[in-house]
């Protein structure tokens, strides 16, 4: 004991007194040692957007309480991974990155200001990214998100963009990537912005990609199909996929998009690199909709169990690596109601996501109701049923937040003078959704600081080849270097 202590002091202090560099050459051949020798092969990357340690631990709390009173918790299947780490996600501007420059950071190892991609801070240079190195490499290429493909995150791999809003010039990009596979939302601005350019789905036959919007069409697809531009059939908000929570039976899953891209990629002597995210666990965050962003944590990692199966066949080139790009909402298990108690059973009755409640309760209320006629009791049963709230076991301050908020949804324009509250009351949301979510979160003992992102690091899983490169304590950049070295990419 005294002599691994000693040991320990000698190699500290040889540690302090080595430059950065010696140090840096240090942890590389420490890891070399412990490592697998070889290439990964066959690599994944899944980014849980606004996925940090609160959607995860939410997720596991909510796992077991569904199924027992024990205070335990299921462990997903990424969290069963045998390497894990925290990692920094600060950009070139802010403590609170957002997804652009996290994506930049994550994908080409460089900062960058919030709303870019691919480009540094003067929006002058841009980088070059790990799947255009693995493309190069021989490796297959497939992109697939749960929200729309010219979305920041999916964008970040193939874009280089000065803002990320610039939807149609991402598209074109996407074309132009020659990437095998695309798949999941669809496309936000297909002719431009003022719908006056190229159509961007014709652009992509004309490449030489075939384009599936349908569900038959893309179950028929089989190696050898070429390039795909595939997109759901079923689109919920903002050319999205639907929330897992209203995800109908037999409609495709993340899992579904995963497993047909390793189907086609995997037909290939270099390799493939697939990222996939869940992109609609940060939108359920910003709506502070718990329920909403837990079953999509476990969506995404029902898509990453399709990854472990692969990989279990293919152990000695397949690396699967988890991460996410920010925390959002400021989740947290514990709120000032329930103190030291939680109830994440309730969160098990909610059957549809805040946004679903919108378009198929709130939206045909409000339009179909004369403001003068329209009262709160109307819609309790409907909101029993989409939330399992029950209005008359509200405390009497609870009921009066919902009835407050109903007045806020019904009434048109906000005055100057309460806009300020009204953002720190509901965001930019329908009042009472958001008070409905927030009230059921508070009873599950589910609490909430924000709806935007927060600047806490977030968790990073990894598997297979050259694991061990994502244990410790480092920054999204370094995200980038650990792939490339595991892919043995020249840079
Ligand atoms: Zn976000």
């Amino acid at each position: 004991m005294r002599k691994l202590k000693m040991t320990l002091v000698v190699l500290l202090a040889l540690a302090a007194a080595m430059p950065a560099a010696a140090r840096a050459k240090a942890q590389v051949e420490q890891n070399t040692a412990t490592a697998p020798q070889g290439r990964a092969k066959y690599v994944f990357l899944f980014i849980g957007d606004g996925m940090a340690m609160a959607q995860i631990s939410s997720t596991e709390v909510y796992t077991t309480a569904r199924s027992s009173r024990d205070i335990s918790i299921t462990k997903l299947g990424f969290t069963r991974f045998p390497v894990s780490g925290l990692t920094t996600t600060y950009d070139a501007g802010t403590f609170i990155t957002d997804s652009a420059s996290a994506v930049t950071a994550i994908a080409t190892g460089n900062k960058t200001l919030s709303g870019v991609i691919n480009m540094d801070p003067a929006k002058k240079q841009s980088f070059k990214t790990i799947a255009e190195y693995a493309h190069e490499a021989g490796m297959k290429v497939g992109v697939v998100s749960s929200v729309t493909l010219d979305h920041a995150t999916p964008a970040g791999f193939f874009a280089k963009v000065p803002s990320r809003s610039n939807y149609y010039d991402i598209e074109v990009q996407m074309v132009k990537s020659g990437f095998e596979y695309f798949a999941g939302g669809g496309l936000l601005q297909p002719t431009g912005k003022d719908k006056d350019q190229a159509d961007v789905i014709q652009m992509a036959r004309d490449a030489g990609y075939t384009y599936i919007n349908t569900r038959d069409a893309f179950n028929a697809l089989r190696p050898g199909a070429g390039k795909v531009l595939a997109i759901n059939a079923t689109l919920q908000d903002s050319g999205s996929l639907p929330y897992e929570l209203d995800r109908r039976s037999g409609d495709l899953s993340l899992a579904d998009y995963t497993r047909k891209g390793i189907e086609l990629l995997s037909d290939n002597d270099r390799g493939f690199f697939l990222t996939v995210e869940g992109g609609k666990i940060d939108w359920a965050c910003h709506a502070n909709d718990a329920g909403a962003a837990i079953n999509d944590v476990i969506a995404f990692d029902n898509a990453i169990k399709v990854a472990v199966d692969f990989a279990q066949a293919h152990p000695q080139d397949t690396l699967i690596v988890i991460t996410g790009d920010h925390e959002t909402g400021g989740m947290t298990i514990g709120f000032a109601g329930t103190q030291y108690e939680t109830f994440f059973d309730r969160v098990a009755l909610q059957k549809k996501s805040f946004i679903a409640f919108n378009q198929e309760v709130l939206s045909p209320y409000k339009r179909n109701t004369p403001k003068a006629q329209a009262k709160l009791a109307d819609l309790l049963p409907q909101i029993k049923d989409a939330f399992g709230l029950d209005y008359n076991d509200l405390s009497k301050f609870q009921q009066e937040q919902l009835e407050f908020a109903f007045q806020r949804s019904m009434g048109d324009e906000i005055e100057r003078s309460v806009a300020e509250d009204q953002y720190l009351l509901y965001g930019g949301y329908e009042p009472l959704t958001v008070k409905i979510t927030q009230i059921m979160n508070q009873t599950a003992g589910i609490g909430w600081t924000s709806y935007a992102h927060t600047g806490v690091p977030v968790s990073t899983f990894a598997m297979g080849v050259h694991q061990e490169l994502f244990g410790g304590y480092y920054d999204n950049t370094d995200i980038f270097k650990k792939m490339a070295s595991a892919m043995n990419l020249s840079l």
